[in-house]
């Protein structure tokens, strides 16, 4: 079984109560476990998958209480750093319709440092670049971008999510989809929301974004399509994979839990990049993965909902 690095943020999210998608009013908040790499890692290992995570948190009680909630959910964090900036938290409002907005007050997750010696582990392994706030500069950028050159050079089996924040690039999407373009071009499989589809291709119309995001490089590409399921793309062909019918409370962490079901499957493959050649063998995963994000929508939060091997097979 194949090794997941998952890099990127691990922080605190503080989910506003009964106020819809009004933060200024909000009083009572929730505190939960989020950050969408640290999510993936857990959906993965939960699934039986081995995950490594690559991040930072604070000192003190925050960030032991999310290496807690990693090693608790199996995910390896041997390669998981604290600095002595405070553990990143993100306030949260959740509408009605399941939309959500965020406010980040970033610390610990920016001052991830680059490793050299965890290079040689990416061979042959299989790197996922999911984070959310790793493009908006830091030394998590300049360690996110090393990393990713890491896992280029040692032929490692690439996915990408750019995971967009509206309220994280207000005026500058054109940057962020800049930057996301090195990581689109050369993923082995990339992961996009409808909405980060439409955005970073220009098109709305679903056809035509594939065609530009394949022009771009990326050879498998998943647009998860919420309750609709997922539109699996491949340069020669497409298909609409629908998920399965569930009754959503809550959909934070559903493309994550996807993703992180998806990528523990190829996993287990003796050459993940063997996807890239094999459609039938991809749909049968992404029909899995789906359930995996349909039985994250069932309960609140996203770690606490992600389903283990057993909830999958029984649905
Ligand atoms: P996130 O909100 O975590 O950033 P996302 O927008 O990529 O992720 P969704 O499209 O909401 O994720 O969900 C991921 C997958 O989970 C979908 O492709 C689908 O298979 C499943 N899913 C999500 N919502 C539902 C739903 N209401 N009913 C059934 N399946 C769902």
């Amino acid at each position: 079984m194949k090794k997941i690095f998952c890099i990127g943020e691990l922080l605190i999210d503080f989910i506003a109560e009964n106020q819809g998608n009004d933060l200024a009013k909000a009083e009572v908040f929730t505190k939960k476990p989020g950050g969408a790499p640290a999510n993936v890692a857990c959906a993965i290992a939960k699934l039986g998958g081995l995950s490594k995570f690559i991040g930072c948190v604070g000192p003190g009680q925050f960030g032991s209480f999310l290496l807690g909630v990693l090693e608790d959910n199996h995910v390896d964090i041997s390669l998981t750093q604290r600095s002595k900036s405070f553990t990143t938290i993100a306030f949260v409002s959740i509408a009605e319709d399941g939309e959500r907005d965020f406010v980040f007050s970033r610390g610990a997750d920016k001052k991830l440092k680059y490793d050299s010696t965890i290079k040689k582990s990416f061979q042959d392994n299989m790197v996922h670049f999911g984070a959310a706030t790793a493009l908006l500069g830091g030394d998590l950028e300049a360690a996110y971008g090393r990393y990713f050159f890491d896992a280029l050079t040692q032929d490692a089996f690439i996915s990408f999510d750019p995971n967009f924040r509206g309220d994280l690039w207000k005026g500058d999407e054109h940057i962020f989809i800049k930057k996301c373009m090195p990581y689109i071009q050369k993923a082995h499989l990339s992961k996009f929301s409808l909405e980060e589809a439409q955005l970073i291709s220009g098109k709305t119309d679903l056809e035509e974004c594939c065609a530009v995001l394949h022009e771009i490089g990326t050879k498998v590409i998943t647009i998860t399509l919420g309750g609709e399921g997922t539109l699996l793309s491949t340069e020669n062909s497409k298909h609409t994979i629908p998920s399965i019918p569930v009754n959503p409370v809550d959909t934070t962490g559903a493309g994550d839990a996807f993703i992180g079901c998806l990528l523990q499957q190829i996993a287990n493959l003796h050459n993940p990049k063997e996807i890239l050649e094999d459609i039938d063998l991809l749909i049968g995963m992404v029909k899995i993965a789906n359930k995996a994000g349909a039985l994250t929508t069932t309960n609140f939060g996203a770690i606490p909902s992600l389903p283990d091997q057993e909830q999958l097979q029984a649905n």
